[in-house]
């Protein structure tokens, strides 16, 4: 049994301790919000889960709504503009997922990580106190996400793309959506240099729920946030945006209501890629995990995917670690397994940030290539899949070539 502290009750530090808690270890998180602060706080993500990930939460017994939240399962992807109305328009069915706001999520596993018998502590770690835990336990770990914490972390220059925001994300999540006829949907809508919104089924604090994302290009003709003050204004602005640059979509909002006044959220993430193995004043190493590693623009939906699939090849790494230490070595190990795997997601977001002409190729071919859909939807899902065929040219041209040749698997 292994003595390990968490910074951060996040979805990477609770599913992980939850892991560990499981596997025998001596477990305490230390977080800076209370259960109470985030269940009535502002919603903190869209966090819509793939099948990949979500797998890996039923399996540790931690999906506890599967019977009321609505299913994700399949993608419908639509790009156009408001003079040219859908140029490219094509769905396909996926594996099922799911979104459950966080503000269910996070208390109902803080619950779920206390009745296991771990510590919660609350309190916001800066340094010193991190010096403290550190003294304390075999293994400290930081899952504090895109809080302050992080820029203890060094950038890493060569595997970050970007060094400013690339969209600015407006997020709501509604009632009172009319609903589609075929399936529960990953719906993309793309504006070519203007933005997209993104929007599916979700479960709130009210019920089931539709979650919009809209990811408005930086000085661009979306970006007008600034002189939203109030939730009426959120709503109204979004429902503004939707019928002014996605107008085929605009006949399913006409009824939408907030789910409530903290069903809101505006800013804006540099994606940013971290060396995740910081060393103390006092010369001790931490691994950084979560978003402290690869913090992704929301766009393509992979960061809470990210948490579930990197906590569980840490709790399974950690416990095969037996009693030698976790020095260094090992965490940079971690560190580059974690990479190895998360690094397709990072590539499929920032790709999808500002896409090159051959993956405009890429969603024309998938309008007339089941199978072609079939695989786009399957990066999602699990963006290693996308590694031969989603980044270079001649690889997507390969792989529209090979998809138009077979038909796709029923
Ligand atoms: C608008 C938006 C939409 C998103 N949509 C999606 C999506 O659809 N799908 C998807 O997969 N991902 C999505 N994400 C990303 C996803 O939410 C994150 O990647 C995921 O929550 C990261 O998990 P984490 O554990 O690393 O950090 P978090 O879940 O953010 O947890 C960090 C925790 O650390 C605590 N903390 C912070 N600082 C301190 C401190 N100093 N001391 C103690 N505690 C501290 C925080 O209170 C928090 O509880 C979205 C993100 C945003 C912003």
């Amino acid at each position: 049994m292994r003595k390990i502290t968490i910074i951060g009750a996040g979805h990477a530090g609770l599913q992980l301790g939850i892991g560990l808690l499981g596997q025998g270890h001596e477990v305490t998180i230390v977080s800076n919000r209370s259960k109470e602060d985030i269940a009535q706080g502002k919603i903190l993500s869209s966090q819509s889960m793939y099948n990949m990930a979500v797998a890996l939460e039923r399996e540790q017994g931690l999906l506890f709504w599967d019977e009321a939240c609505p299913p994700l399962e399949g993608m419908h992807v639509r790009a156009g503009n408001a003079e040219a109305g859908v140029m490219v328009d094509f769905r396909t069915r996926m594996p099922a997922g799911q979104s459950v706001d966080q503000r269910l999520k996070i208390p109902r596993w803080m619950d779920e990580f206390e009745r296991k018998g771990g510590t919660i502590l609350i309190s916001d770690v800066g340094i010193a106190e991190a010096e403290a835990l550190a003294a304390q336990c075999d293994l400290l770990l930081v899952a504090t996400g895109k809080g302050e914490l992080g820029k203890f972390f060094e950038r890493d220059d060569e595997r970050c793309q970007y060094s400013a925001p690339q969209r600015l994300t407006a997020l709501t999540y509604v009632h009172g959506m009319k609903p589609r006829e075929d399936f529960g949907a990953f719906n993309i809508n793309v504006n070519p240099g203007i933005g997209e919104f993104v929007h599916f089924p979700g479960l709130t604090l009210s019920g089931p729920c539709d979650i919009i994302n809209l990811e408005c290009i930086l000085g661009g003709p979306m970006d007008r946030w600034t002189d939203v003050k109030t939730p009426e204004q959120h709503l109204a602005l979004t429902l503004e945006l939707i019928h002014e640059f996605f107008p085929w979509e605009a006949h399913r909002f006409t009824n939408v209501k907030l789910t409530d006044n903290n069903g809101i959220l505006a800013g804006a993430v540099t994606p940013t890629v971290r060396k995740p193995v910081g060393t103390l004043p006092s010369g001790r190493s931490v691994l950084g995990i979560g978003d402290i590693h690869i913090l992704n623009d929301p766009m393509t939906g992979q960061g809470s995917n990210n948490a579930s699939k990197g906590a569980t090849r840490l709790m399974k790494a950690i416990t095969a670690h037996g009693n030698r230490p976790f020095d260094r070595d090992w965490m940079q190990e971690i560190a580059q397994d974690n990479w190895n795997n998360a690094q397709w997601s990072a590539r499929l977001t920032n790709t999808m940030l500002n896409p090159p002409a051959y993956v405009l190729n890429i969603l024309g071919a998938c309008q007339g290539s089941p199978k072609l859909a079939q695989a786009l939807a399957a990066g999602f899902n699990d963006p290693r899949t996308m590694a031969d065929w989603y980044f270079d040219e001649q690889g997507a041209e390969h792989m529209i070539a090979s998809c138009a040749e077979a038909p796709a698997a029923a």
